[in-house]
């Protein structure tokens, strides 16, 4: 079978490894893709916003599955255009999407199903949400409810910030994404990610992670979009992972069925893992970036084959093969991330780096200029470890990070600290 994986980061990289050793496969398309998927599969040039250029693309190179890898194709209904046009597509149409789009949409369905989360209001004009803050009190968590990449949540403090976090949204700090504004109770205890593989009406637990979101060692600086991240998650036991299988993905999945927008792909929960158990954060609906490249390195079944079978609704897997290994990514960013980061630079030795026992690359922003290798964007390239245990996968990793030679990059120390100090304690 023929497939096209659209995305062009160090996740599509990963995603593109991981299908090219399908049996399944014929050929392997990425549009646009990177340096990493050019090894793999065959880059192509598509406008992914254009619809129709991707049916004409799917029919002309007889596609059997499109999997998409960020979240904007589709919000913007690329998986529902595909289906009018019979094309099988590996994720959720415009309308399931919304348990990504919408925060208030997604905390209306846990009220509605009795899902684990934080106690919330909704608001569309800033007065009420203030009165609100000021009767619930700091510290409180202040949101704009659509896609404002991972900028429009602020965990407030104190009172002062929170009112201040109304003004910003309200005042179009993150456009039409702040038009409403979800303020939920702030939450205790320990955040992983949990993925699980949808058809419609059935899910499959598939792993978890944890990643690590600030910019600098000791989870200190600016948020990024992910400085690293390590697989399993130690807290995501199996009894916790049955646990949030039941209380938040099962009801989530007969939520979205019975509103008549059923979820296919991957749904992607942000936990707190509290005194009182899991509760939810937030829905991607999408494969987390770098998450997936720590999870797919541990995978043992046939990715094509289950992204088949959650396209075409028959996913009768009664559970997911991984590794017992931890698998741990430090991301290689360029100096300057994530405000302003400084392209143009070149990193050598990344095949002496990939040489090492256990060690991937995956790229997410490098490219070639004949024989030498050139950042490009933020977060440049993915370095990722196994091992036996977290400590033996982060010192492997950051063994590949020292043979890298690339002095304007920089990458956290101390990716997996939470999970070493658990295995060493
Ligand atoms: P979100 O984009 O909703 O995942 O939020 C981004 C980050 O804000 C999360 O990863 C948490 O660290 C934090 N956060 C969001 N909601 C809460 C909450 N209710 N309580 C505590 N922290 C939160």
């Amino acid at each position: 079978m023929n497939l096209l994986l659209i995305g062009s980061g160090g996740r599509e990289h990963a995603l593109a490894m991981t299908l090219s050793k399908s049996p399944g496969l014929t050929h392997l398309y990425v549009a646009p893709g990177n340096t990493g998927t050019a090894q793999c599969a065959t880059n192509i040039a598509l406008n992914v916003a254009d619809h129709a250029a991707v049916i004409d693309f799917c029919s002309t190179h007889d596609i059997g599955l499109v999997v998409i890898g960020p979240e904007a194709p589709l919000v913007s209904g690329l998986v529902d255009d595909l289906d009018k046009a019979g094309i099988p597509a590996f994720g959720p149409s415009k309308k399931a999407a919304q348990l990504e789009g919408s925060k208030g949409f997604t905390k209306d369905l846990c009220r509605a199903y009795h899902i684990p989360t934080a106690d919330y209001e909704r608001f569309t004009s800033a007065e009420p949400a203030k009165a609100y803050i000021r009767a619930k009190g700091a510290p409180i968590v202040v949101k704009a409810d659509g896609l404002a990449a991972g900028k429009g949540v602020i965990v407030a403090m104190s009172l002062d910030e929170a009112l201040a976090a109304v003004d910003l949204i309200f005042g179009g700090a993150f456009g039409a994404a702040g038009a409403e504004v979800v303020v939920e109770d702030f939450l205790e205890g320990e955040e992983a990610s949990f993925f699980a593989l949808c058809d419609g009406t059935r899910a499959l637990a598939f792993a978890s992670a944890q990643d690590h979101k600030r910019a600098f060692d000791g989870d200190k600086g600016p948020n990024t979009g992910g400085m690293g991240a390590y697989s399993p998650a130690p807290i995501m036991t199996d009894a916790m992972s049955a646990r949030v299988m039941d209380e938040i993905i099962t009801p989530t999945l007969r939520g979205m069925a019975e509103r008549g927008m059923p979820f296919k792909g991957v749904l992607f929960a942000g936990l707190m893992i509290g005194t009182q158990g899991p509760k939810l954060i937030e829905f991607n609906v999408r494969f987390g970036d770098p998450e997936t490249q720590v999870m797919l390195p541990r995978l043992e079944d046939d990715l094509l084959e289950l992204f088949l079978s959650c396209a075409k609704g028959h996913l009768t897997n009664s559970h997911v093969h991984l590794s017992p290994e931890t698998a741990l990514t430090v991301v290689y960013a360029a100096q300057g991330y994530p405000d302003a980061p400084i392209s143009g630079s070149e990193i050598k030795n990344c095949a002496e780096a990939e040489r090492m026992e256990g060690v991937t690359l995956y790229h997410a922003g490098t490219r070639r200029e004949g024989e030498r290798l050139i950042a490009q964007g933020g977060r440049v390239l993915n370095i990722t470890a196994r091992g036996r245990t977290v400590a033996e996968a982060q010192k492997r990793a950051y063994a590949a990070v020292d043979v890298i030679d690339w002095p304007q990059g920089f990458c956290r120390r101390d990716i997996g600290w939470r999970a070493i100090a658990k295995e060493t304690s």
